[in-house]
């Protein structure tokens, strides 16, 4: 064995049995609330057009809805939408008091103003942490909803006991719902965050320094397994065509302490943290109205 690999292979961090046991979790929670309230939580799922990939998303995202308690309220608009249409859907979705959380899926078409439409979500029902106030709570500890997927990813990292102070941390990305508030979540738990993008000189260097490696690219094994570092602990966020992670999956298990598998690491969390934290929404709005 080289001394540059570890004595032995990663362990993976199974993503599938972690979302399990929080959706278990979060059914008995939405269980418990509509016993003593009456009211089921509710998610309203809001897509335009209809891009293949966006609907096998929301359908697995209410088919997991309904599995865990929670009723969905589903909303397809046509893919001619306009933003102002947009914004008054969400806005009318905000005021509904029958709503607890709203997700806009997302890309949404090229004329539509993305963040206009996110910023018509109220904060208390942006279970899916997509507003700039969400992003805000977020990066100074304050409550509010996190964007899922890096909710996800710090749920595993703390299911596998990862120490994070003190630690480098070199996120690969910096898009607004992962690579971003990754590193926010990571420097509120005392790691050295370095985002690294498509303008990093020598993401080799950096990725060879880092205790733990979060890959929220897009790029087919942008990661190489030699620049892993031994004993690192390396989440791949990464999701391309053929199950194909940001990894060099191969490479990088003989070095790496822990890794998460694709499918089945990261991916999984994201839907276990969207239906969580719609349960808290339903919580704290059911519960404040009770004690009215
Ligand atoms: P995105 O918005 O396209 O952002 C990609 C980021 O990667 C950008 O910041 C970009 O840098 C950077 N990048 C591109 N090429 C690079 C290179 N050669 N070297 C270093 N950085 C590079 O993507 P995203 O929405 O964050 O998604 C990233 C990946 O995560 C995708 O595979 C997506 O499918 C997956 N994903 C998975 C989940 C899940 O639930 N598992 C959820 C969301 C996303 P610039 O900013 O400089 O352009």
């Amino acid at each position: 064995m080289s001394p540059t690999t570890s004595t032995v292979p990663a362990q993976l961090m199974d993503g599938t049995a972690l979302a399990r046991r929080v959706g278990e979790e979060t059914a008995a929670r939405a269980a418990e609330l509509t016993r003593r309230t009456g009211a089921a939580p509710c998610l309203a799922t809001v897509l335009v057009g209809e891009d293949p990939a966006s609907v096998t998303y929301v359908r697995m995202k209410r088919n997991r809805c309904a599995k865990a308690g929670i009723v969905s309220r589903h909303v397809a608009l046509p893919a001619a939408t306009t933003t102002e249409e947009l914004v008054a859907t969400l806005g009318a979705l905000s005021e509904d008091p029958t709503v607890h959380g709203i997700l806009l899926q997302h890309p949404v078409g090229e004329h539509i103003d993305e963040r206009a439409a996110f910023e018509a979500i109220a904060p208390h029902k942006d279970v899916d942490g997509v507003t700039l106030s969400s992003f805000a709570a977020m990066s100074f500890g304050r409550p509010g909803f996190v964007s899922c997927t890096p909710g996800g990813i710090m749920r595993l990292l703390d299911a596998y006991d990862v120490d994070l102070a003190g630690k480098r941390a070199v996120v690969v990305g910096r898009s607004a719902i992962l690579g971003k508030p990754v590193g926010m979540l990571l420097l509120a738990r005392d790691a050295t965050v370095t985002y690294c993008h498509s303008r990093t000189a020598d993401l080799s260097a950096h990725l060879r320094e880092a205790d733990v490696v979060v890959a929220a690219v897009g790029r087919p094994e942008l990661i190489r397994g030699e620049d892993i570092k031994p004993g690192a602990v390396v989440i791949d966020a990464g999701y391309n065509p053929g199950n194909v992670g940001d990894v060099d999956f191969d490479g990088a298990l003989s070095r790496a302490r822990l890794i998460t598998p694709v499918p089945g690491g990261v991916g999984p969390m994201t839907i276990a943290v969207l239906l969580e934290q719609t349960v808290a929404a339903a919580e704290r709005q059911l519960e404040a109205r009770a004690a009215r």
